[in-house]
């Protein structure tokens, strides 16, 4: 065969190519076509039935050379890369994602805005023990310029024995404490019946880890106008994080803050291995505003400050740290909060690196 008889073939094999590739984008239109009723209707869009149909179909009218697990292979794949495409259809429709909404959600706590871009701090204590540890900790925030205060009053534990927080008690006690120190009040809230209790007491309901797919919890908190700090499960995948975030969006409570707090890895250093790369993942992907939770991802007090240096830089709009006034005592995680005098200089540093806004005047 000549050369020029190869060179014919080759131009009509890339003529077949294209015509092969426009017959399967008419195809994937179609298909997306069926994916908008289907997801009207509510039913799922994979169809074990319906592919076997085809392919049968196929088969039955294959006259070679390819064998019919040959025909079955290259259909099978170009079925895969269709459902594939209605699963990004549907991606794209979350309300949480940037293609549903380019612009930034801000969430406005007070004169604190969470999500414009300047970063801020959440401290306060792991839980709330008495009013004297809180207003030691709200006073230290205070000085710092920190409006937003955190403090567990039902605090999920491992051990059924351990202290399980002052239950309402402690959220009176944060609501007192954070007017006198004009602060915004975050505390976790662990059951569904309590959020609407929450409303009264705190300006942001906290979602723990544990409860991120507590899919009763994340609705009732959608029901209600309070802002909901949602942290991030303890092995949750991205996916999961922002669809647990859309079970609360999607009831209507549009202000969401996303909180990587660490996840659950094979290394022992550190209490959770913090995940940097879910910042940049979660802000590229959702408009939600992002916060990290060193302390908890690290469960140590010695490396609170680099961690928060890498969150801040990896795009964070917030940092959240745990401060007791007397940690070797704290009725929980005493390994891992930091004193006043280590918070102060944890400020200090976070405002020399320049990732960070000087918060007092
Ligand atoms: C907390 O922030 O008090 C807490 C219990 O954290 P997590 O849910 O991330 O473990
Ligand atoms: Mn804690």
């Amino acid at each position: 065969m000549s050369d020029a008889n190869v060179k014919q073939l080759r131009e009509e094999l890339d003529s077949i190519n294209l015509e092969l590739l426009s017959l399967l984008s008419k195809r994937a239109s179609i298909v997306q076509e069926i994916a908008d009723i289907k997801t009207k209707q509510g039913v799922t869009k994979f169809d074990p039935e319906r592919e076997k149909e085809m392919l049968d179909r196929l088969v039955e009218h294959n006259e070679g050379p390819f064998e019919n697990d040959a025909v079955r292979h290259l259909f099978k794949q170009i079925f895969k890369a269709s459902l594939q495409l209605q699963k990004d259809d549907s991606k794209k429709h979350l309300l949480v994602s940037r293609k549903k909404q380019a612009e930034d959600t801000v969430v406005t706590l007070g004169s604190t805005q969470v999500g414009n871009g300047t970063p801020t701090i959440v401290a306060g204590p792991c839980s709330v023990e008495s009013e004297e540890q809180v207003r030691a900790v709200a006073k230290a925030l205070k000085n710092n310029g920190v409006t937003l205060m955190r403090g567990g009053a039902f605090k999920p534990r491992t051990s059924p024995y351990d202290f399980q927080g002052l239950g309402v008690e402690g959220l009176e006690i944060l609501r007192r404490v954070a007017d006198e120190y004009e602060l915004q009040v975050i505390s976790e809230i662990v059951s569904p019946s309590d959020i609407e209790l929450a409303t009264k007491y705190v300006d942001v309901i906290q979602i723990g880890a544990r409860n991120m797919q507590n899919f009763e919890l994340l609705k009732a908190a959608g029901n209600v106008n309070t802002p909901v700090l949602l942290k991030r499960g303890l092995s949750a995948t991205m996916e999961e994080f922002l669809h647990a975030a859309e079970y609360i969006v999607s009831r209507g409570n549009k202000n969401v803050i996303l909180c990587e707090r660490g996840i659950r890895t094979y290394e022992k250093w550190t209490r959770n291995t913090l995940d940097i790369s879910a910042v940049p993942l979660l802000k590229n992907e959702s408009h939600l505003p992002v916060v990290v939770d060193v302390t908890h991802s690290a469960g140590r007090r010695d490396i609170l400050v680099p961690l928060a240096k890498a969150a801040l830089a990896a795009g964070a709009d917030a940092v959240m740290v745990e401060v007791h006034p007397n940690p070797a005592v704290a009725l929980s995680d005493a390994q891992q909060q930091i004193d006043i005098p280590t918070f102060d200089q944890f400020m200090t540093d976070l405002h020399a690196s320049k990732l960070f806004p000087s918060l007092v005047e």
